[in-house]
């Protein structure tokens, strides 16, 4: 049981105390987005009350302060990824810029034309469709790796994938829509054996478990500040130096050069240099805030909480019939997808919204994914450390009664 206690933790999301239609919030929708602590909220509207200003740029003491803090951030989710140094951390807006980043600045000079993407077909829609645009312009190719019926990568045809006409390799950490957690070190060593270049988008992994860049040894990671407890519109890009180094701007404009003329510009180097404009100050700020407040609680209790709930939640599908789990691996972060004899996902999160149980119905944005499993879309309950066991009981109430209802 979760090392921490529960009600003052929940009492730290005060959206948990939310009602609607008479009912108690239950909020399972955590793959798509979580919740954000007091502190976060606090320090956002802190820094946007007292010490706001643009950052790099003024010689006053606001912006010195905001700079300050800003470059502290960095440095929070450096040490957070486990990187060698800040400068190996470049904010971005979400995990999908991060990977359109990479695709965008990384193929053209490291990846040979005609030789492959090795990607696997539990992707988010994230992970596949820059690497599709930039395929279609460098003339690559995308080779998607199956799974297993459990719900994991295939490991045999993963190898079979890292032939001679591969050129990169991109993987999710954890899968949103199936929960699997791949075995990214082997899978990334596998790739590192042929001199592949790997990309691992963390956007499900950074919420549930530890993570550590250098022990995976990625040369890219890519995460979403919202989805762990912290703001929107901040994302985040870990790259190794001497990846960083060797790759041209993504974007043009202030703060990423060294000397601008009509001659010529220089570039200044990582991580400014994949950062114009004004970046989304109080995003990283607020982000730090959040990483410290994980930390705080501890990942083993946060991912001891989410298992029990995970445990109950997958006991109590089994015993409904006419339900079916979407992803069965062994090694799972708390999310449920399933699908149920002849009722469609979307009447299903209707009827449990109803009863005050948000889940989400739908692709999952992983079209390929529900492609190769035969299906067009499932429902999923997705679990963080702030819910609770009673809550997993009003979930599997509503969705019985549902199902009695519908079929
Ligand atoms: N990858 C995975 C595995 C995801 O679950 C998501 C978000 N659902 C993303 C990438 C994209 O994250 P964002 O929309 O925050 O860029």
């Amino acid at each position: 049981f979760p090392d921490f206690d529960l009600q003052a933790v929940r009492a730290d999301f005060p959206v948990l105390a939310r009602e609607k239609y008479g009912r108690p919030l239950v909020y399972f929708d955590n793959a798509a987005s979580t919740q954000k602590p007091q502190c976060v909220i606090d320090r956002i509207a802190r820094f946007y009350s007292y010490g706001y200003s643009n950052i790099h740029r003024g010689l006053h003491f606001l912006s010195e302060e905001a700079t300050a803090d800003y470059e502290a951030a960095r440095s929070t989710v450096a040490d957070f990824l486990g990187a060698a140094s800040p400068d190996e951390i470049v904010f971005t807006r979400n995990a999908t810029e991060s990977i359109n980043l990479v695709a965008s600045t990384f193929l053209a000079d490291h990846v040979p034309t005609g030789s492959s993407i090795v990607l696997t077909v539990m992707e988010h829609h994230a992970n596949i469709v820059p690497w599709q645009l930039a395929a279609e312009k460098l003339g690559l190719k995308v080779r998607p790796v199956k799974i297993t019926p459990s719900g994991e990568v295939d490991r045999e045809d993963f190898r079979k994938a890292l032939d001679e006409n591969a050129g990169m390799v991109v993987f999710c950490h954890v899968s949103n829509s199936l929960g699997t957690i791949n075995p990214a070190k082997e899978m990334a060593s596998e790739a590192k054996a042929k001199g592949l270049p790997v990309l691992i988008d963390g956007a499900q992994a950074a919420p549930h478990i530890p993570v550590n860049v250098q022990d995976l040894d990625c040369d890219f990671y890519a995460f979403s500040g919202h989805k762990v407890f912290g703001p929107t519109g901040i994302g985040v890009l870990y790259g190794k130096a001497e990846r960083l180094a060797s790759l041209p701007p993504y974007q043009g404009g202030g703060d990423m050069i060294e000397r601008v003329s009509f001659e010529g510009t220089t570039f200044a180097p990582p991580p400014a240099r994949f950062e114009a404009g004004t970046p989304h100050i109080a995003g990283a700020i607020g982000l730090a805030e959040a990483i410290r407040y994980c930390k705080k609680l501890g990942y083993a209790a946060m991912e001891a909480q989410e298992q029990a709930l995970l445990a109950k939640a997958t006991a109590g599908l089994r015993e409904i019939s006419g339900v079916r789990i979407v992803g069965e691996a062994p090694n799972k972060v708390g999310v449920a997808s399933f699908v149920v004899d002849g009722v469609h996902p979307h009447d299903l999160a209707t009827f449990l919204d109803r009863d005050g149980v948000a889940v989400r119905a739908g692709h999952h944005c992983t079209m390929p994914l529900l492609e190769f499993l035969g299906l067009t879309a499932t429902t999923r309950a997705s679990f963080a450390f702030y819910n609770d066991l009673q809550e997993v009981d009003v979930f599997l109430e509503s969705l019985q009664k549902t199902i009695d209802l519908l079929r």
